[in-house]
This record gives structure tokens, C-alpha cells and sequence, in this order.
């Protein structure tokens, strides 16, 4: 009797932690979400947090969902994908990249790059497996936590227009090291790898026996420069999980189809841990992805002009602002250093979200090296843009007569 009521207070205290893993409680909100939502409850914002195209999905690609819609097409389809999906993936990337890539063993649809992030850290990581992340970097640390891995973040240098610094990498390496991320083109900085940098960074990857997880999932938005991919580099085929997706590239984010390209052993895993987390993608969706790679793709190159021509606008009010911004090669954002005005990355978004009502996205969410910067996106019209400046503009004159 006395030995089953301690054996009940035992139970008792162990719930009253609560209910949730530490694994869950280990990983953070996101902080841009937070902002989004506090935008939407003031009038006439002008969003510049935003993570996403502004454009509709090209009318040919609804139209081949709407197509297998109707046709049915409306089952479960294999955890890695519809195979008519993965041999178009296969045959791009070999026009593109240059390497073979067996569609059957070597592509895993998922439910977008996030997920294909995700499960391929699940896939890889053992406990306390060491995961290179640049910094600053899009969120990869929720999902290295997730793998119960620990991310250890190497720097980007500014002053090298936001390019790896290699001898900080060279210098976070430890024998629990087991993947490299590299982003390219790169979200928040904008920065695009060039063929020499990701020689270096495959050298270190080959001397350390790593993984690179390379994030292409920009490629197609580069500016008076080219993609290279990592994988298209001699040995590193077999040590690179290429993560892709529609979103950005066709303007589909709420479709959610991405993919992984990883050597087969890999590449199964992440199809088979996809099976316990989404079935499988959403197979319509599948459909329009289909008819996005094998369709026309001047809707591609009228995106990326005109994110071209707004960041070319932006970098240039900026700098006459007297606003510090390396110009962004890739990607549709920048990432200008606000440090001038003493204030935190976070103290300055708010501040410019409840004096100008201009949301941005603050740096700090990206890495401490992003401190003091801010990300702003051209994912917004013309106008819009030129609005959102003419307010920050107001904001930091203030910000300077007060501090004189
Ligand atoms: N990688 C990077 C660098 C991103 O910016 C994003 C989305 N913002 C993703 C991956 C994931 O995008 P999605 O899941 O929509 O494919």
C-alpha cells in the first residue's frame, strides 16, 4: 500500500514537468512569424519580413493540378514521389548540375526543402553529431535539434561580400563533425558561391570525411552571376545531399513539394522516414511540379528580373540613405547593417514596425553575426518597396537628429 502510493508520487512529480519533450522545448518560435503576426494587427503595413514570392503560381502549372484533379489523381503516391516526377528531377539536374542522378534510388520528394532539411539531419545525425552551419543562416538549427544533433555555426565575412570564411570553418571542425550546410544562393545575405569557394569548401569536406547539405532552393534567382552546386564537384557526388523545392524557383510555396538528391543509401532513409511523416507529397501537387519542370520557364527568368531590378532599387535608396548593405548576387533579400543606431536587431524591427509600420525581419534570428542588421525582402511590389523606404528613411533621420 505504502510502496504503491510512493510508486504514484513518483508518477505524480515526473508530470508535473508537463507534457512536453525537451526535444520540442529545445527548439524556438519563430521569431519572424511572431512579427508577422503583431503586423497583422496594425493597419497599412508595408511587409518586408516576407519569405515568399509575391507572384501566383504560373497559370500552366494550376492548371496541370487542376488538370489531375479531375483526372482523380487524388490517391497516395510512393513515399519518394511519382516516379515521372523524379526521373524530370534527375533529368535537370543532370542538364544543369552535370551529374547522374538515378531517379529510382537517388530523389525523395517531400513536403518542400524544409522537410527535406529535416528529415535528411533524421536520417544522418546520431546523438551529439556535430551539424556546420554558416552564420548568419536560415533557421537549419530546429532541425539539427530535432535529429538531436548540435549545430556549431562558422562564419560568413561581410567584408568578402558575405563569403564563406574558410578558416573559421577549418577551425569549428572536431571529431563529432558530420555535415557541412551550405546555402547558395543565400537567405538572408543574398550571396552566391563561386566555383573557387565551393572548391575550397569541398576540400575541407574530403579531408574531414564530412556530409554537405547543400540548399539550392535559390538557385534559379542569381543576378549577373551563376549557380554552381557543390555536387557538381569531382568526388562530391557521393558526400552531398542537395536539398531543391518549387517554392521560390516557381513562385509554390504553399504547394509544398521539394526535394532531396542524396546518394541511395540516404536517399531511401529520407523516403522512408517520409512515409511516418507525410505519407507523401501531396500528389496533385506532384502533378504541377511535373508540368513546372517540363513546361515553359520564361515565367522563371520574368521573376527573377524583376527581383533583380527591386534589389537594385533597394540597394541603391539604401546607400543613399547612408545604409551599409552588401548587394545581393541570389535570393531576394538584403541584409543592411544598422548598426549606427546603437539598437538591437530586434529594438529596430520594432521600431520600425510601430513608428513607420514597415515589418522586417531582425538579424539576430539568423545568427549572432547577424546582430545589428536586418532583413529586408523584395518579395513586394515596386511601389510597395519605395514606400517601405520613403518610412525607414523617416525613421532614421529621426534616429540621427535625436542622437546629435
Ligand atoms: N531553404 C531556405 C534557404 C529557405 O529560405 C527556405 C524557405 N524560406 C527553405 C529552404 C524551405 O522552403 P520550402 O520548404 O518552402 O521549400
Amino acid at each position: 500500500m505504502v510502496l504503491a502510493l510512493v510508486e504514484r508520487l513518483k508518477v505524480m512529480r515526473d508530470s508535473s514537468q508537463g507534457w512536453l519533450s525537451n526535444r520540442t522545448k529545445a527548439v524556438e518560435s519563430s521569431s519572424i512569424m511572431a512579427i508577422f503576426e503583431k503586423a497583422m494587427q496594425l493597419k497599412d503595413v508595408v511587409r518586408l519580413e516576407v519569405g515568399e514570392p509575391d507572384f501566383d503560381t504560373p497559370e500552366h502549372i494550376r492548371h496541370a493540378a487542376k488538370k489531375a484533379l479531375d483526372k482523380g489523381f487524388t490517391h497516395y503516391t510512393p513515399s519518394a514521389g511519382i516516379l515521372p516526377l523524379r526521373e524530370a528531377i534527375a533529368e535537370k539536374t543532370k542538364k544543369e548540375i552535370g551529374i547522374d542522378v538515378d531517379p529510382k534510388k537517388e530523389v525523395a520528394v517531400t513536403a518542400g526543402g524544409s522537410c527535406a532539411v529535416t528529415l535528411a539531419m533524421m536520417a544522418t545525425l546520431n546523438p551529439g553529431d556535430e551539424v556546420l552551419i554558416s552564420d548568419p543562416a536560415w533557421p537549419y538549427e530546429p532541425s539539427v535539434k530535432l535529429a538531436e544533433g548540435v549545430s556549431v555555426r562558422y562564419k560568413l565575412s561581410e567584408e568578402k561580400n558575405y563569403g564563406i570564411d574558410l578558416d573559421d570553418l577549418r577551425s569549428k571542425i572536431s571529431k563529432r563533425s558530420k555535415i557541412i550546410v551550405v546555402n547558395s544562393p543565400n537567405n538572408p545575405t543574398g550571396s552566391v558561391a563561386d566555383q573557387k569557394e565551393l572548391e575550397a569548401l569541398a576540400q575541407i569536406a574530403l579531408e574531414n570525411d564530412l556530409l554537405v547539405l547543400s540548399d539550392e532552393v535559390y538557385e534559379k534567382l542569381v543576378y549577373d552571376t551563376s549557380h554552381v552546386s557543390i555536387a557538381s564537384i569531382p568526388e562530391m557526388k557521393s558526400r552531398t545531399i542537395i536539398v531543391n523545392s518549387f517554392s521560390k524557383t516557381y513562385a509554390m510555396t504553399g504547394w509544398r513539394v521539394g526535394y532531396a538528391i542524396a546518394p541511395d543509401d540516404i536517399a531511401k532513409e529520407i523516403a522512408k522516414l517520409n512515409l511516418y511523416l507525410n505519407t507523401c507529397s501531396n500528389s496533385f501537387a506532384q502533378m504541377a511540379a511535373l508540368e513546372a519542370l517540363k513546361g515553359p520557364q520564361d515565367c522563371v527568368t520574368a521573376m527573377a528580373d524583376q527581383y533583380k531590378t527591386r534589389i537594385e532599387l533597394l540597394h541603391r535608396e539604401l546607400k543613399n540613405m547612408g545604409v551599409q548593405c552588401v548587394k545581393p548576387k541570389g535570393a531576394f533579400y538584403l541584409f543592411p547593417d544598422f548598426s549606427e543606431f546603437g539598437l538591437s536587431s530586434y529594438d529596430m524591427t520594432m521600431l520600425l514596425l510601430e513608428k513607420a509600420h514597415v515589418s522586417t525581419a531582425p538579424g539576430i534570428t539568423f545568427g549572432s553575426c547577424g546582430e545589428n542588421h536586418l532583413r529586408l525582402s523584395c518579395a513586394n511590389s515596386t511601389e510597395n518597396l519605395k514606400e517601405g523606404l520613403r518610412r525607414i528613411e523617416r525613421v532614421l533621420n529621426d534616429l540621427r537628429r535625436k542622437s546629435k
